[in-house]
């Protein structure tokens, strides 16, 4: 064996797909490459069940086309079970489609190596695979930061937990209209600590209203004193879906904006769409009644879930947000591209306000400002920031605009 692949020996692969033979076929080529921790499903629903009795791969093989379950809709539920690992998938399918899925599931935050087509060859496949080895090197250290419940319970009890901003710019005047507020975890072992890895764990373990407050009260605290100082801003904070179970969520917002001398109509509150779809009626009403207080929603991530118009029409959403795997180098990607024009279509039709996500560069700000975008949110105008800070920036941001 070559150096480069006795990595890949020590890994445990989950092969998912319904022809006996290709899994067979794959099979042998791990093996060939000392694979010895090899486990096979032959429906997406088996695989589930293997993950959840004996724990997740490292690496998982996908076939896209399956008869129960297909590989869209397994992946969705890779996503609900926080996979890290890699996933490789596998079909006949043409190009586009294959891109389009990979595209979906790295929006949704799932490590996609890449699409093997058939017929599957070893060299291919060892390629793929290969990647998986690259990026866990590359992501050095802080690849797989572990957060157990206990420790983020103690890092919110202990006041370890704060919130940057990041800024929101008009396109049309590069003038500072908002900014969302981000969750920051900076731990004296661990370091940054990034969201990803830890929203999930405080959902999952009853801790997110107690994030969101404490993200809230930050949030609040500052967008009073920048009012103070006469920067007048709209002020976003995440939600999540299990903050949204709360049925004196509205009054405690407006009661937090007010006791910082704000308004409700200061306050925009960002809500992921995918999850959001799942269970619509119960967060609907406190959605609406968020609305009805003069809050601005709005939907984040837009493009990765699996909405349908029906409910984004039914939910009174003011804002969409483009997620930035459809805005961060569109012009390059006709995928992306299309994805990222027919979100501002509806956006539009719906009279919804329209934010990019993740503009990185003069190519992104040109192509989302001559497809009629709205706001602009990405490192190309600033990262997120101390709260403190942000009059610094925009004071050079102001004089780069004369
Ligand atoms: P999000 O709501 O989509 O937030 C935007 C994320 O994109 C942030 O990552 C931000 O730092 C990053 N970003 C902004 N501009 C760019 C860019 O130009 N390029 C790239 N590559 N990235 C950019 P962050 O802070 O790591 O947050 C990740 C996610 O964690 C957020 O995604 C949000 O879903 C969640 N999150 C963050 N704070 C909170 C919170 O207070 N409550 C809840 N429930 N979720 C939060
Ligand atoms: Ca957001
Ligand atoms: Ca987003």
């Amino acid at each position: 064996m070559s150096d480069s692949s006795t990595g890949l020996a020590g890994l445990t692969y989950l092969i998912v797909d319904d022809e006996e033979f290709i899994r067979t076929l794959i099979g042998r080529i791990l093996e060939k490459i000392g694979g010895v921790n090899i486990r096979t499903a032959n429906s997406g629903t088996g695989a589930l069940a293997t993950i959840d009795a004996d724990g997740a791969p490292d690496i998982i093989l996908c076939d896209l086309n399956m008869p129960e379950m297909d590989g869209i809709e397994f992946l969705r539920h890779l996503v609900e079970r926080d996979f890290k690992g890699g996933v490789a998938l596998i079909s006949g399918e043409d190009k586009r489609i294959l891109d389009t899925v990979a595209q979906l599931g790295m929006a949704q935050n799932l490590t996609i190596l890449g699409a093997l087509s058939k017929p599957i060859t070893p060299a291919g496949l060892l390629e793929l695979l290969q990647k998986f080895l690259n990026r866990a090197e590359a992501r050095g250290p802080r690849a797989g930061v572990e957060v157990s419940a206990a420790e983020l319970k103690a890092a919110l009890d202990g006041g370890k937990l704060t919130a940057y901003f990041q800024p929101k710019v008009s396109v049309q005047t590069r003038q500072l209209v908002g900014v969302e507020t981000l969750v920051r975890w900076i731990d004296v072992d661990k370091g940054f600590i990034p969201p990803d890895a830890f929203i999930s764990v405080a959902e999952n373990n009853g801790l997110i209203d107690q994030l969101t407050d404490t993200v809230l009260a930050v949030a609040m605290q500052q967008g009073g004193a920048w009012l103070e100082n006469g920067l007048d801003l709209k002020i976003a904070v995440n939600l999540s879906i299990d903050n949204l179970n709360r049925l004196d969520l509205p009054e405690f917002i407006v009661a937090a904006a007010q006791g910082a001398g704000m308004n409700p109509h200061h306050v925009v509150l960002e809500v992921t769409e995918s999850r959001l779809m799942q269970d619509v009626i119960k967060p609907l009403e406190i959605l609406t009644r968020l609305r009805l207080k003069g809050m601005a929603l709005s939907i984040d991530d837009f493009g990765t879930g699996h909405s349908s118009m029906e409910q984004l029409k039914r939910i009174p959403f003011t804002e969409l947000k483009i997620d930035r795997a459809f805005v961060n180098g569109a012009g390059r990607d006709n995928t992306a591209r299309s994805i990222l024009e027919s979100s501002v279509d509806l956006a539009k039709k719906l009279g919804m306000s329209i934010v990019a996500e993740g503009v990185e560069d003069q190519e992104d700000w040109d192509l989302v400002a001559s497809l009629g975008v709205d706001l602009i949110q990405g490192y190309f105008v600033c990262r997120p920031l101390p709260g403190p800070d942000l009059q610094d920036w925009l004071s050079d941001w102001n004089a780069q605009t004369q």
